[in-house]
């Protein structure tokens, strides 16, 4: 059957659940295979929408540049579709189960987005399931306030079904380099350097301890010398402080971080040599996520520590200072480095308060710190050190905001006129509701 109406008849399924799990009453929530959230879900008594089916490419159109594609699609399934044209996402996140519709839900990077801005800039249209089970495209030109309202409302305005998406040209191979720096300030002046003139098709950090810090550039080529394979007893991340330079086919490339999600696969004991060379099938992001949504379940938290797992934004002019207080503060290393810039200053996204006209610093940092504070206490920390210096965490995780600071960070007129207009009867949580802990 031809892809768009195998897609319109799911369309016509789903609305129709959607309008019985209204009739019924109560919250609605997704149902879906994967997910990469790191929060509370509280989603007692909620009717569960199947969207699991969601997950086909419609269309990889070279001409215009564009691939339609539904809104639970893999970036794994997505990217395997666009490689064959020589072509990919404008921004592809690092991890293989992310969908793009969680990407646009959310705040999607990866280290293009220097160049092409986060996940949502690089969206040209998108079909929305809304509350009432009407499906509404939307655009720059039809629907403008629920395109530019829907970048991190999480799925509380709707879902998206299907979205047109900006590919960019690829090259078979990427040249890495990775340079080393002892000072912060140098480093995040390189990092500014780098972006203001595009001298890579992709820069990225690693940031191993206060005076060890890497900035990683990639540059698309046709020919490679050799290529190094960090699927199976390799480890990316520690290749990183050995190399200046090194050779990744470009699907490598886009998954270099996948196979030990980052460095987090320590906590699966799946970076000791032993394992990998048992466990070669199970060294990805998937894997991973399905241990840790099992341990959550099987086993009580018994205090002692406390997760903190976080992105966070942070105007370049202030990043050395931002590392400055999570060495001495928080205490986690690795940490990732990503920087980003809105591709286009002129277009305002209603709930990314981020100064579009300036280079950001995305701090990626993930582990567990053994502590005898109060729950929250780290996570409390860095959020308030992040508005301090003028910056945003991302919503995927553990928030603690109290509802006043929340709603001095986000536009709350904004997101309760989107809300009146689009889910007036809260068959959708609330942006604060759905995405802070509970105290
Ligand atoms: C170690 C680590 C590394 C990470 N690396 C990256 C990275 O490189 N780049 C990056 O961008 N992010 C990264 N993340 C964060 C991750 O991308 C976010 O958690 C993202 O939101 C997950 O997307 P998902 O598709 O798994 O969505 P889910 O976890 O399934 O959902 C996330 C939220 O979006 C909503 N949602 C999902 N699908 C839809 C839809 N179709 N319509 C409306 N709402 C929807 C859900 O209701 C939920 O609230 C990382 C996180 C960790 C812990």
């Amino acid at each position: 059957m031809d892809p768009f109406a195998a897609h319109e008849r799911k369309c016509r399924t789903l609305a129709a659940e959607m309008a019985a799990a209204r009739a019924r009453g109560g919250a609605v929530a997704l149902a879906k295979t994967t997910s990469n959230l790191f929060r509370h879900r509280d989603r007692a008594g909620a009717r569960r929408l199947d969207v699991r089916r969601f997950n086909r490419v419609l269309r990889v159109d070279p001409e215009r540049m564009a691939a339609e594609v539904e809104g639970m699609t893999t970036y794994a399934d997505l990217v395997d579709a666009t490689l064959p044209y020589g072509l990919l996402p404008a921004v592809v996140p690092q991890l293989k189960t992310i969908t793009i519709g969680g990407a646009v839900s959310g705040l999607g990077i990866e280290s293009s987005s220097f160049r092409y801005g986060l996940v949502h800039e690089t969206v040209e249209e998108m079909d929305i399931l809304l509350a009432d089970g009407t499906v509404v495209v939307c655009s720059r030109r039809e629907n403008a306030d629920l395109f530019f309202g829907f970048p991190n409302s999480y799925g509380t305005l709707g879902y998206v079904l299907r979205l047109r998406i900006r590919l960019v040209p690829a090259q078979r191979f990427v040249h890495l380099t990775h340079r080393r720096f002892s000072e912060p300030r140098k480093y995040f002046e390189h990092i500014a350097d780098l972006c203001a003139r595009g001298a890579a098709d992709f820069v990225d950090g690693t940031v191993f301890r206060s005076d060890e810090l890497y900035v990683t550039t990639g540059q698309f080529s046709s020919q490679a010398p050799y290529v190094s394979d960090y699927t199976w007893m390799r480890i990316y991340y520690q290749s990183i402080r050995r190399k200046t330079e090194d050779w990744l086919t470009a699907k490598a490339y886009i998954w270099r971080w996948d196979t030990d999600w980052f460095w987090c696969s320590k906590h699966f004991h799946a970076q000791k040599p032993a394992v990998r060379l048992l466990a070669k099938w199970g060294l990805n992001s998937r894997t991973y996520q399905r241990i840790m949504r099992l341990a959550h379940r099987f086993t009580r938290d018994s205090g002692g520590a406390e997760s903190v797992i976080q992105d966070v934004d942070i105007p370049v002019g202030n990043a050395a200072q931002f590392l400055e207080f999570l060495f001495a503060e928080i205490g986690i290393a690795p940490v990732w480095i990503c920087p980003f810039q809105a591709c286009d200053p002129a277009v305002k996204y209603d709930l990314c308060p981020l100064d579009a006209t300036g280079l950001y610093i995305n701090f990626g940092f993930w582990d567990v710190i053994p502590t005898t504070h109060e729950p929250g206490h780290f996570n409390r920390k860095v959020e308030r050190m992040a508005l301090e210096l003028g910056g945003i965490k991302g919503l995927y995780s553990t928030a603690y905001y109290d509802a006043e600071t929340f709603w001095t960070i986000y536009d709350r007129e904004r997101y309760d006129e989107l809300k009146r207009k689009y889910d007036a009867d809260g068959v959708f949580r609330d942006l604060y509701a759905k995405c802070v802990a509970r105290k």
